[in-house]
């Protein structure tokens, strides 16, 4: 499926977070949506998910308008959303968390079953666990599970927060390679991240963010990406509201 934003405006109460940004996503392709803390890059996700009312702008999808339905339709129309530190519901099983994933979908139980084996096909260890309460999981298992559960609904746009965020390094490998794999089953997927280099290990193409604004949005390699790196990385933006951090190599 293809993803668009149009024009998007939006915040919160009278504060403007995010001031007229268009993004695409093409199926197969990974848009990795890049910026300094507070950019607006989660804000941003929020409103192509529903979560938040826009003020301005459309989200489509494979050219279909979807950006006056409430988040669960934009589900049924295609869209996952992950939204960063691992939204499991803990108590549960990691089974019955994977069946809420299907929740809207009510499925028969033998298709049920069929997505269930998907997923364990796709994440082994959640087959291993999946008697196990979530909450028991480590925190790399959570972000798998979080994103198992957001695809027993076979999306074809998946939006991802952070999925590096509290991870160690081999796990965050791990669930790159995850994403990777369905970027290259057709997967639209638009990623935010603060870690650079994880980004541009499975991203096409980039987007950058600053004060809520898009200062470029093109081929992740090249010199246009580089400026619009540069750029973030030496605090153009640093009045910013949470823009003051200093940048770690690597990370923004
Ligand atoms: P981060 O990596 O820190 O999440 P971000 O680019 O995703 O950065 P957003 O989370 O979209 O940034 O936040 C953008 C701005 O909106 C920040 O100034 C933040 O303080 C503000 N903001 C975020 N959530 C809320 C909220 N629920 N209410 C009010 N302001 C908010």
């Amino acid at each position: 499926m293809m993803l668009e934003a149009r024009g998007l405006v939006c915040g919160y109460g009278d504060i403007t977070v995010v001031r007229d940004v268009s993004l695409s996503v093409q199926p197969g392709q990974v848009l990795a949506l890049l910026g300094r803390n507070g950019a607006g890059k989660t804000t941003t996700l929020k409103a192509i998910s529903g979560l938040l009312r826009t003020d301005a702008g459309e989200v489509v999808i494979d050219a279909e308008p979807i950006g006056s339905l409430p988040p669960y339709k934009r589900v049924t129309r295609g869209l996952a959303f992950v939204q960063e530190g691992k939204r499991v519901f803990r108590q549960r099983t990691v089974e019955e968390n994977l069946v809420l994933g299907a929740y809207t979908e009510r499925l028969k139980s033998r298709a049920l079953g069929e997505r269930l084996q998907e997923a364990y096909g796709r994440f082994p260890v959640l087959r291993d666990k999946r008697h196990d309460a979530a909450g028991s999981l480590s925190g790399g298992q959570q972000q798998m599970l979080s994103i198992a559960q957001a695809l027993m609904r076979r999306p074809g746009v998946l939006l991802l927060d952070e999925p590096s965020a509290g991870l160690a390094p081999a796990i965050v490998g791990e669930v790159y390679d995850t994403i990777a794999q369905l970027r290259d089953e057709g997967m639209a997927v638009l990623l935010v991240e603060q870690a650079v280099g994880w980004a541009a290990s499975v991203a096409d193409r980039i987007a950058v963010m600053s004060l809520g604004h898009k200062l470029y949005e093109g081929p992740a390699t090249g010199a246009g990406a580089e400026a619009a790196i540069r750029e973030i990385e030496l605090g153009g933006d640093q009045a910013g509201p949470g823009g003051t951090a200093p940048t770690v190599s690597g990370r923004l």
